[in-house]
């Protein structure tokens, strides 16, 4: 056996502490990842000092400057110097605050974070003050001693030069699309839930400002004013609670679009104890509600705005706090889904496909509209309704949804022992005048045709389809074994010879449909 040489034995590296102001900009990279996240910390925080009114301005997307104004509480001239360390807050004191945190702000990082990535200015008043003082800060310290100044009611934060020190993220951000879209979006969404506080933001040089709200005690009034009236006008009020500590405890309001709602894409504005946060589960979850309840509509606009109980939800698992997690997440998705789904049915009875046939057989249970408005339910009861997008919508072996029930006047004339086109053909035949019938030598050749043209699997497959629902005006659909299709009905109904079947966009002409209608 062969003795493999003895490797060289390295060293192992030495592990030695990182130099502060390292650690720092690490850290800071985190927080701050982009011009957007900047802007939601400082509007944050001056939504923490109570302001009624934030302004933003904006200059090259944020990595030239970014400047924040509100008329809050101000900040203190002895507090100053450590303003901008880390860890350093006005709002938490011990770890047992985070369970009851009323504010946006908690850990102490934003201000600091900005001060390592760019270079930030305060200007600020507290009230009582006869002026106010203006700092610029470094690296989490004052460049120089606070000096007294003009000022107007509340703070004043600048950043300049983001990223100025990192230069591949500056890098990536320049060759990105501009941020600026980012920062209109964000405060967009801040405007339609904070109704009592007016924002605006603005592009550096620009006379007008992107976002302009006012304060108003009407929410659709600020959607109107902020995302436009024709995203208000097609929108319905969502109002829901639940106070079964088994199960869920919430309160939640807000307004989602109708089947009239037109985009490309979803817009989902989610506020969690009056956090902006994001949950892809819930939106996918709504998403799907929609795609089952209004096939036709477009991606929905969603504004939601969940109240639980503060100790059910940990604000701490995100740096951005972008994300929180919450105390059954599972069942609360689920209950906003059929709350969702049970609007959506009720404000658009003519819009949602007529289930009824399919809602009426006993594996299918219905949606109604008491589940509205969703009250505890009793302790120890679950609740057995399955959300729409698990509803098995069709079954073939119920005739209710076979094709043939729409498609025969008196279907066990036809559908009973023979159903073959003889014997459809005869049983017409009899129902006319024979003599004419055998005259007219148009009809022969029209049903010869028809005949010659008929296709035996195409006829088997309308014959065990299930009608599931009209597409839109002109396409219904129909389900045959694990397959749907598209078919034209205005051809049927028009009693046309022939009918469109598309499946996996391959188009069939399907002679067969004229013979139900024959006569
Ligand atoms: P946090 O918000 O987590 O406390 P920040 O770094 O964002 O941490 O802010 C540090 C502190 O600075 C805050 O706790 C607050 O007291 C004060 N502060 C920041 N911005 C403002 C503002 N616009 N108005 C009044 N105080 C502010
Ligand atoms: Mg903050």
């Amino acid at each position: 056996m062969e003795i493999e040489p003895a490797e060289e034995v390295k060293e192992p590296p030495r592990i030695h502490r990182l130099d502060e102001s390292v650690v720092n900009r690490i850290a800071a990279g985190e927080v701050i990842q982009r011009p957007v996240s900047a802007v939601k910390e400082l509007v944050e925080n001056s939504l923490d000092a109570s302001s009624t009114s934030i302004s933003v301005l904006v200059k090259d997307g944020g990595l030239k400057l970014i400047q924040v104004s509100d008329d809050g509480h101000g900040i203190r001239y002895e507090d100053l110097p450590i303003l901008c360390e880390r860890h350093t807050t006005s709002k938490l004191s011990k770890y047992e605050d985070l369970q009851s945190i009323k504010s946006m702000g908690f850990r102490g990082e934003a201000l600091a974070s900005m001060t390592y990535v760019g270079h930030v200015t305060v200007t600020t008043i507290t009230r009582g003050q006869l002026h106010g003082y203006r700092v610029s800060y470094r690296d989490g310290v004052m460049e120089n001693e606070p000096k007294a100044c003009a000022a107007v009611k509340g703070t004043q934060i600048v950043i300049e030069n983001l990223f100025y020190n990192m230069i591949a993220r500056r890098k990536t951000l320049q060759n990105s699309a501009d941020d600026y879209t980012k920062i209109v979006d964000l405060l967009s969404r801040f405007a339609i839930h904070h109704i009592d506080v007016s924002f605006s933001c603005r592009k550096h040089g620009a006379a007008r400002a992107d976002v302009h709200s006012v304060a108003t005690p009407s929410r659709l009034n600020a959607i109107r004013s902020v995302y436009g009236l024709l995203v208000a006008q097609n929108l319905i009020k969502i109002e829901a609670s639940d106070n079964d500590p088994s199960s869920s405890v919430f309160e939640m309001d807000g307004f989602i679009s109708n089947s009239n709602y037109v985009a490309k894409k979803t817009t989902m504005v989610l506020f969690i104890n009056d956090r902006l946060v994001e949950c892809t589960a819930l939106k996918r979850a709504l998403e799907v509600v929609y795609v089952a309840t209004l096939p036709k509509a477009s991606k929905p606009f969603i504004y939601m705005s969940i109240t639980l109980p503060p100790e059910h939800v940990d604000v701490n698992v995100h740096p951005t706090k972008r994300e929180v997690s919450l105390l059954n997440q599972e069942v609360i998705v689920e209950k906003m889904q059929s709350v969702v789904e049970s609007v959506l049915r009720n404000s658009n009875e003519s819009r949602t496909f007529q289930e009824q046939t399919v809602e009426a057989t006993p594996s299918v249970p219905s949606v109604t509209n008491n589940d509205l408005h969703l009250s505890p339910s009793p302790s120890g009861s679950k609740s057995q309704r399955v959300p729409v997008n698990k509803i098995v919508r069709t079954d073939s072996s119920d005739p209710a949804g076979r094709m043939h029930a729409y498609l025969y006047k008196n279907p066990q004339k036809y559908l009973g022992r023979d159903s073959s086109l003889t014997t459809v053909r005869s049983s017409v035949r009899q129902r006319r005048n024979l003599k004419e019938t055998a005259d007219l030598t148009s009809i022969q050749e029209l049903i010869n045709d028809i005949d010659s043209k008929c296709h035996s699997d195409l006829l088997d497959i309308v014959r065990q389809s299930t009608y599931v629902g009209m597409a839109d005006d002109v396409f219904a659909l129909l389900q045959h074994n694990t397959h749907l299709y598209l078919a034209n009905v205005v051809n049927l109904r028009a009693g046309v010879k022939k009918a469109s079947v598309e499946t996996h966009s391959k188009i069939h002409l399907l002679g067969i449909f004229c013979r139900f209608y024959h006569n």
